[in-house]
C-alpha cells in the first residue's frame, strides 16, 4: 500500500518588542538569569496585566503579511497546566477568538505554486526557560523569557512532505523577517517550529492519527524529522500496529525521534477567558494604516526583480530570501547597473564569502560600492573575470576597493592587440611539436595555448582577444 503524509505546522514566533508583552520588563537576549523580571512576570499575586501595544500591532502586520482577517474583537484566555517554567501555574493566551484567521501562504514546489491554508495567529506570552545540571541532582529556572511576545502561527494539514514543510518554514520565516516582527533567530529560539504529522492511505479522504515534534531547531531538522517521523508511522502500520497520538521528541544526532509524553487535548488545560484583561478590540483604521506601512514582501520583490531586472527566476528567489540581501543586491546596482551580472558575484563569490566566514551580509567585508565597481571593471574589459576573482578576494581580505587593489597590484588587462600578437608568436615559435600536432587536429590544444598566454601574462590577457589571435595564427598554416 502506498501512503501520504499530512503535515500540519505550528510555529511560535517571538515578537522583536523591546518589552514584554503584560509587563514593563526588558525582552533582550542574553542577560544575567532573572535579571529581567517583576512581579507581573514572576507571576505574583495581586498584580495586573497590560497589554504591550506595540506587540499586537506587530502581529497585525504578521497577519496582514500572510492574508489573515484580523479580528476586530480577539479575547486572551488562561491556558491551565503545571510546570516549574510557568510561575502563574497558566499561560495567557488566545484560544477562541484569536487575532486573525483564514490566511494563507503561496509557496514554490517544483516550479508550481501550492497555496497552504493559515488556521490562526494568537498571541501568547511565552514561558521560563528550565535547565537541567547532568552533575548535581538540581534544575534551574531562568524567567527573563517568561512574558516574552509570542505569535503562534497555526498553518493547515495542508502540507504533503517534508520539502514543502520546509519551502512553508522558509517562506514564513522571510516574511516576518521583512516586515521586522521577527529576528527569526531559531538557535536562540525566536522562531520556533512543531511539526504535526501522520500518514493515510493514498487516495483515503479521512486523516491518520497525528504525532506532534518538537524540538526542530533548523529548517534542515524540520524537514529530516518530519521525513524519519513518516517513516516510523508507516513502519508501524505495515506491521499492523497503531500510530498513537503522542509528542515526541527530534534528537538531531541521533537523527530519530522519542516518545515524550502523551498529546494533550484542549480540554485538559482548562482554558477559561482572562478576567484580568478586557476583549481585544481593534479599530478598522488602525489595520488600515498597519497595512499601509508593510513594505514590500519576499513575492512581490522577487516579481519585480523578474519584471524589472529580468533575472532568472532562481536568481530573484536567492536574492530575495532576506531584506538585507536584496537591497545588498539593489545597492550594487547602484553603482553598476548589470543586473545579472552583479547577480552572478552575490550569489557565488559573495553568498560563499559570506558562508565560509560565518557572516551576515549586514556584515560583509566587501561593501556593495566595491562590488559593484568590480563588476564595472569586468564589464569595461578592464579586468578579466580570473583576475576579477583575485580582486575580489582582495577586497574580502583589506575591504579596499577594488580601482586600488588593480592599480597597486597592476592587473589592468592585457587588451593591446599587438602585444599579445607578439606573445601568441613567440609561444607558437617554442612549441612547433605542439602546434604541428594542432594542425594535425588536435584542436583540443587550444586550451594549452591559451593557457601558455595567461602564464605569460600573468593571467592578465583578456581571453578573446587571445583566442581570437590564437586560431588566427595556428590555423594559418
Ligand atoms: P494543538 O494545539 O493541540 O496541537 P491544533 O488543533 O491547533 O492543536 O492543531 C495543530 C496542528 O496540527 C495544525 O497545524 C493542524 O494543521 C495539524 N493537524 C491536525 N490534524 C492533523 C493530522 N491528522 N495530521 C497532521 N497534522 C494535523
Ligand atoms: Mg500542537
Ligand atoms: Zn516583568
Amino acid at each position: 500500500m502506498k501512503f501520504e503524509p499530512v503535515i500540519g505546522l505550528e510555529v511560535h514566533a517571538q515578537l522583536k518588542t523591546t518589552t514584554k508583552i503584560f509587563c514593563g520588563c526588558k525582552t533582550a537576549f542574553g542577560a544575567p538569569p532573572n535579571a529581567n523580571t517583576c512581579p507581573v512576570c514572576l507571576g505574583m499575586p495581586g498584580v495586573l496585566p497590560v497589554l504591550n501595544k506595540k506587540a499586537v500591532e506587530f502581529a497585525i502586520r504578521a497577519a496582514l503579511s500572510t492574508h489573515c482577517t484580523v479580528a476586530r474583537i480577539s479575547r486572551f484566555d488562561r491556558k491551565n497546566y503545571f510546570y516549574p517554567d510557568l510561575p502563574k501555574g497558566y499561560q495567557i493566551s488566545q484560544y477562541e477568538l484569536p487575532v486573525a484567521e483564514h490566511g494563507y501562504l503561496d509557496i514554490d514546489v517544483d516550479g508550481n505554486i501550492k497555496r497552504i491554508g493559515i488556521t490562526r495567529i494568537h498571541m501568547e506570552e511565552d514561558a521560563g526557560k528550565s535547565s537541567h545540571d547532568d552533575n548535581r541532582p538540581l534544575s534551574m529556572v531562568d524567567l527573563n523569557r517568561a512574558g516574552v511576545p509570542l505569535i503562534e502561527i497555526v498553518s493547515e494539514p495542508d502540507i504533503r512532505s517534508p520539502e514543502e514543510a520546509g519551502a512553508y518554514l522558509r517562506k514564513l520565516h522571510a516574511i516576518l523577517r521583512y516586515i521586522d516582527v521577527c529576528d527569526g533567530n531559531m538557535e536562540e529560539g525566536s522562531f520556533r517550529c512543531d511539526a504535526n504529522v501522520s500518514i493515510r492511505p493514498k487516495g483515503s479522504e479521512p486523516f491518520g492519527t497525528r504525532t506532534e515534534l518538537k524540538n526542530l531547531n533548523s529548517f534542515k531538522n524540520v524537514e529530516k524529522a518530519i521525513q524519519i517521523e513518516i517513516n516510523r508511522q508507516i513502519g508501524i502500520v505495515e506491521e499492523g500496529g497503531k500510530v498513537i497520538q503522542e509528542t515526541r521528541l527530534y534528537n538531531a544526532n541521533k537523527n530519530r525521534t522519542t516518545s515524550m509524553r502523551g498529546k494533550e487535548d484542549a480540554h485538559d488545560y482548562r482554558y477559561f477567558p482572562e478576567p484580568d484583561l478586557l476583549p481585544l478590540v481593534i479599530e478598522a483604521d488602525w489595520i488600515t494604516s498597519v497595512g499601509k506601512s508593510l513594505p514590500e514582501l519576499p513575492d512581490q520583490k522577487k516579481q519585480r526583480f523578474i519584471d524589472d531586472y529580468k533575472l532568472p527566476v532562481y536568481d530573484a528567489d536567492v536574492l530575495t530570501s532576506s531584506r538585507e540581501l536584496a537591497d545588498y543586491f539593489e545597492r550594487c546596482l547602484k553603482t553598476h547597473k548589470n543586473p545579472k551580472l552583479v547577480s552572478n558575484w552575490v550569489m557565488g563569490s559573495l553568498l560563499g564569502l559570506l558562508n565560509t566566514e560565518g557572516k551576515t551580509v549586514l556584515q560583509s567585508p566587501v561593501t556593495p560600492e566595491n562590488l559593484g565597481t568590480l563588476v564595472k571593471l569586468i564589464d569595461k574589459d578592464v579586468i578579466s573575470d580570473k583576475i576579477a576573482k583575485t580582486v575580489f578576494d582582495e577586497m574580502a581580505r583589506s575591504g579596499k576597493n577594488p580601482e586600488k587593489i588593480v592599480e597597486e597590484k597592476s592587473l589592468v588587462q592585457v587588451t593591446d592587440h599587438s602585444a599579445l600578437e607578439n606573445i601568441v608568436l613567440n609561444i607558437i615559435a617554442s612549441n612547433p611539436k605542439e602546434v604541428e600536432d594542432f594542425r594535425g587536429g588536435k584542436t583540443k590544444l587550444m586550451s594549452f595555448f591559451v593557457g601558455q598566454v595567461m602564464r605569460e601574462t600573468k593571467g592578465k590577457a583578456n581571453p578573446k582577444i587571445v583566442n581570437q589571435i590564437l586560431s588566427e595564427k595556428l590555423n594559418q598554416a
